[in-house]
C-alpha cells in the first residue's frame, strides 16, 4: 500500500495521456467534480511527447493553448495534381503535448478531490463489483468506474483489418526562410509510394521552423534509420533545404483498425482512449474523437439513468462498413492510396471530406463522396470486407 495515499476512490484513471487527463478535464468541470478521482500513470507527463492536429470549427475547448492554426491545407497527389485547398468552416490546428500538459495537469491538482499517483499499472480486476487497480505502489480500489487507457489490444485478430499509421517526425530550423506560416502541407504524396501509402506532412511554426513528418500506412514497420533517411531526402530534394538542425524528434505508431474493442471488459472498468477503440479506423486520427467521446461519457455518467449505453458511443455501422471497406482496399492494394486520397480531395469540397472522415455526413453525402473514387476497386473492398464478415 502507497503509505501516504487512500486506497479506495470513486473513480480511477489509468493512464493519465491524452485521453485520461481530458476525462478528468471534463470530470473537473462537471457535477462530478466533488467524487474523488485517482490518476495514475508511469510518467510525469510533460515532454513534448505529441503533437495533436486536428481539424474543428469555430472555438474549441483547448482553443487557448492552440499553438498554430490554418484555413487552408496544400496537397500533393496522383498525377502532378497540387492544390491549395481551402477548408472554409474548418481551422486545421495544432496542440503540443507540453503545452496540453502544463495546462490541464496544474488546472487538475487546484482540485483537492483529484490525486495524481506516479506508478506503473500492473493489473486491473473486478471483483465483487469492486474494480481494482494493482500498482507497483499498491492497490487501489474504485466504488465507481476504473478507466482505463494503457491495456491497448495487440489488434492482431485474423478475419479484421489491421493496419498502423507508424511515423517519424522531426521539428527542423533552417538556416535561411523556408517555410510559409500561413501554409502547411497535408498531404504530400511525390515521394516513392513502394506499393504502400506513403507522405509527408509539413506543419509550419515559423518561415525557418516546421514539423516535417514522414508517415506510413501498412502492416509493418520500417528501422529506425529508414525513417531518417526519408526525412533527409525529402527535406533536401523536395524542401531544398540545405542547412538546418533538427530541434525535437517524434515518433509513433497508431493503429489503424476495424477490430471492435472490448469496451467494458469487466463491471466497473472501461477503456477510454485508444485502448477504447477512439482511433478512427481508416485515419488513424482520435483527438478530436476522444473529446467528443468523453465529454459524452461525462455527461452520462451525471444521468444514472444512462448507465446501460454508458461508453457506447462509438461509429455507426454504416460508418464502421466504410472504415473497413477503406482499409480492406489499402491493405490488399485495389488501388494506390494516393490515386483515393487524390480522387477524394480533387472531386469534392475539401471541407466536406473533413466532414466526411469525421462521420458527420449524411448516408447520402457519403454516397455521393464515394461515387469520386472509382468503383471497381471499392466493390472488391466491399466484397472482401463481407466475405471476412461471414468467415
Ligand atoms: C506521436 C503521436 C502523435 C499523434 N498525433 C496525432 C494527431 O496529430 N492527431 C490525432 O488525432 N491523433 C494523433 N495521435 C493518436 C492519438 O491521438 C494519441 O496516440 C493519443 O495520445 C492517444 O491517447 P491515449 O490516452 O489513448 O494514449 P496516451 O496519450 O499514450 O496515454 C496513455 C498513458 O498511459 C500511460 N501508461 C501506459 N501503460 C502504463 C502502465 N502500465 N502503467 C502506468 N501508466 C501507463 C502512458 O505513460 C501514457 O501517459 C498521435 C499518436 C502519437 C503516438
Amino acid at each position: 500500500m502507497h503509505a501516504n495515499l487512500p486506497n479506495t476512490y470513486q473513480y480511477i484513471i489509468a493512464g493519465g495521456g491524452m485521453a485520461g487527463l481530458s476525462l478528468a478535464f471534463y470530470l473537473n468541470q462537471s457535477t462530478l467534480k466533488n467524487q474523488s478521482i485517482l490518476i495514475i500513470d508511469r510518467e510525469i507527463k510533460s515532454a513534448n511527447d505529441h503533437t495533436w492536429c486536428f481539424w474543428e470549427q469555430g472555438r474549441g475547448t483547448f482553443e487557448e493553448i492552440i499553438y498554430r492554426q490554418w484555413n487552408g491545407l496544400w496537397f500533393y497527389g496522383h498525377q502532378d495534381f497540387a492544390q491549395f485547398l481551402a477548408i472554409e468552416e474548418y481551422a486545421y490546428k495544432m496542440l503540443r503535448g507540453e503545452d496540453f500538459y502544463q495546462f490541464v495537469i496544474p488546472l487538475l491538482k487546484q482540485n483537492p478531490n483529484i490525486t495524481f499517483l506516479q506508478a506503473d499499472v500492473l493489473a486491473i480486476k473486478s471483483e465483487n463489483n469492486v474494480a481494482e487497480v494493482q500498482t507497483n505502489q499498491g492497490l487501489f480500489m474504485a466504488e465507481q468506474w476504473v478507466f482505463d487507457s494503457v491495456s491497448v489490444s495487440k489488434f492482431n485478430q485474423p478475419n479484421y483489418h489491421n493496419m498502423l499509421q507508424h511515423f517519424k517526425g522531426w521539428v527542423i530550423e533552417s538556416d535561411k526562410p523556408s517555410f510559409q506560416p500561413a501554409q502547411p502541407t497535408l498531404f504530400d504524396f511525390r515521394i516513392e509510394q513502394q506499393n504502400e501509402c506513403r507522405f509527408v506532412y509539413v506543419l509550419p511554426h515559423s518561415e525557418t521552423k516546421a514539423l516535417i513528418e514522414f508517415t506510413i500506412f501498412s502492416d509493418n514497420l520500417l528501422k529506425d534509420e529508414d525513417y531518417d533517411v526519408q526525412l533527409k531526402q525529402y527535406i533536401r530534394e523536395v524542401l531544398k533545404i540545405e542547412s538546418y538542425r533538427i530541434e525535437e524528434v517524434e515518433k509513433g505508431v497508431i493503429p489503424m483498425s476495424d477490430e471492435p474493442q472490448l469496451i467494458s471488459p469487466m463491471p466497473k472498468v472501461m477503456r477510454i482512449g485508444t485502448a477504447g477503440g477512439y482511433v478512427k479506423a481508416s485515419t488513424g486520427y482520435s483527438f478530436q474523437r476522444t473529446q467528443r467521446f468523453l465529454q459524452r461519457l461525462v455527461k452520462d455518467l451525471e444521468q444514472p439513468q444512462n448507465l446501460k449505453t454508458l461508453g457506447n458511443f462509438g461509429t455507426s455501422t454504416w460508418k464502421a462498413l466504410l472504415d473497413s471497406v477503406l482499409l480492406n482496399v489499402m491493405l490488399h492494394k485495389r488501388m494506390p492510396a494516393d490515386e483515393i486520397f487524390t480522387s477524394l480531395f480533387k472531386h469534392n469540397r475539401p471541407a466536406d471530406v473533413l466532414k466526411f472522415l469525421d462521420e458527420d455526413t449524411s448516408f447520402w453525402q457519403d454516397i455521393a463522396l464515394m461515387q469520386s473514387v472509382p468503383s471497381i476497386p471499392f466493390m472488391l473492398g466491399a466484397k472482401g470486407v463481407l466475405l471476412s464478415k461471414l468467415y
